[in-house]
């Protein structure tokens, strides 16, 4: 029987972040007269009312244990009024009033053996999902392709060298969180499952499991007396879709689950429409723990880009100017079969505009 005295039900959801704002960023929320960036890593905002606060960048892990970020607070208690503010990419912004504790602020993040940097023209840290860490999917890491590939691509985080801003994204499925970025390193299943027929019966919700497939390649079947499924090997994309809601049809293979890389994907439309990003580098090894093939095209790409695009070309923006050949001519990657899109349903049922259809 219910208690009397039960308590009402807490509504959670995102909290309230005026709260949580540094006291001059609350003040002049919506009055902001310009910016500046005083150095990399560096942000100046001007209020009109004449207040000034400065932004000091540092790039984390993103997975952070309660030590580290026991470190990075009590530096903002120190130099930040204690206040931080966490970014999409996992980085932190710390802001103060005072300009003569930006330095400091610095240099204490510096010996702490942390990152300064990520604004502006500079290669941003990279995002990234789960990976082996905690979801249940992954076909590889993704923090670890992150602290790899970050690791050879830190000056281009310290520094503001590209001709725009570089977003990087991983993903450690094919399916699921793995955002699109200038440049992609996304899982790339290269087999359709293998079906443990002894265990779909028991485990698998079927008729769920066959709506799940985009290409309608599942069907219910009985293998030796058994309820279970199969699969049209034919028509299989090899997405890894069916294996979430149905673990015994196994898609993960330490040797036919690839890497892929895409670029020019750009949701922002501030200079040109927004794009989606297209596949240039297929069947890469999936080569833990320090991935050295796909962080190698990586800093190919990146160095063709800063090389040959203009001052604030986004990659897609460099790529529509020179054209698809040049860009596979300067990167030097080679155009393979795979990159040709022709699977027979994309022209009905492939979303190719960034139009909403319902
Ligand atoms: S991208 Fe896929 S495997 Fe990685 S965390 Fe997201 S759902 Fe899990
Ligand atoms: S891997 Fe994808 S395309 Fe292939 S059977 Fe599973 S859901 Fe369908």
């Amino acid at each position: 029987m219910a208690l009397a005295d039960m308590r009402s039900p807490i509504e959670s959801g995102c909290p309230d972040g005026f709260q949580y704002m540094h006291p001059v960023m609350r003040r002049n929320f919506g009055l902001w007269k310009y910016h500046e960036h005083p150095r990399p890593g560096v942000l100046l905002h001007v209020a009109l009312n004449g207040d000034k606060v400065w932004t000091v960048k540092c790039g984390t892990q993103r997975i952070l244990d309660t030590f580290t970020l026991r470190k990075l607070t009590e530096i903002g208690d120190k130099f930040a009024d204690g206040y931080i503010h966490f970014t999409l990419r996992s980085n932190l912004e710390y802001m103060t009033d005072d300009e003569s504790k930006v330095e400091p602020l610095i240099k204490a993040l510096e010996d702490a053996g942390f990152i300064v940097g990520g604004t502006a023209n500079s290669v941003a840290m990279i995002a990234h999902t789960q990976g082996w860490l905690h979801c249940d999917i992954p076909g590889t890491d993704a923090s670890g392709v992150v602290k790899s590939m970050m690791d050879e691509l830190i000056d281009e985080f310290k520094n503001c060298n590209m001709p725009n801003r570089v977003h990087i994204t991983t993903s450690c499925c094919q399916i699921n969180c793995g955002g699109q970025g200038d440049i992609a390193i996304n899982v790339q299943h290269t087999k359709p499952p293998k079906i443990n027929h002894d265990l779909v019966g028991n485990i698998c919700e079927r008729p769920t499991v066959v709506a799940r497939c985009p290409v309608a390649a599942i069907r219910p079947a009985m293998v030796d007396g058994k309820p279970s499924l199969e699969v049209d090997e034919k028509k299989c994309i090899c997405c890894g879709a069916c294996f979430p809601p149905c673990p015994p049809m196994q898609i993960n293979h330490p040797e036919h689950s690839k890497l892929a890389i895409w670029v020019g994907g750009n949701h922002s439309n501030a200079r040109s429409k927004p794009t989606f990003q297209r596949l240039v580098a297929a069947g890469v090894p999936n080569n833990p723990p320090r991935w050295p093939e796909a962080t190698a095209i990586v800093k190919q790409i990146l160095a063709a880009y800063k090389e040959g695009a203009k001052d604030w070309e986004r990659i897609n923006d460099w790529i529509e100017r020179i054209g698809w050949p040049k860009f596979f001519e300067v990167t030097e990657l080679p155009f393979t079969k795979y990159h040709i899109d022709n699977w027979r349903g994309a022209r009905n049922s492939l979303n190719a505009s960034t139009h909403i259809r319902f």
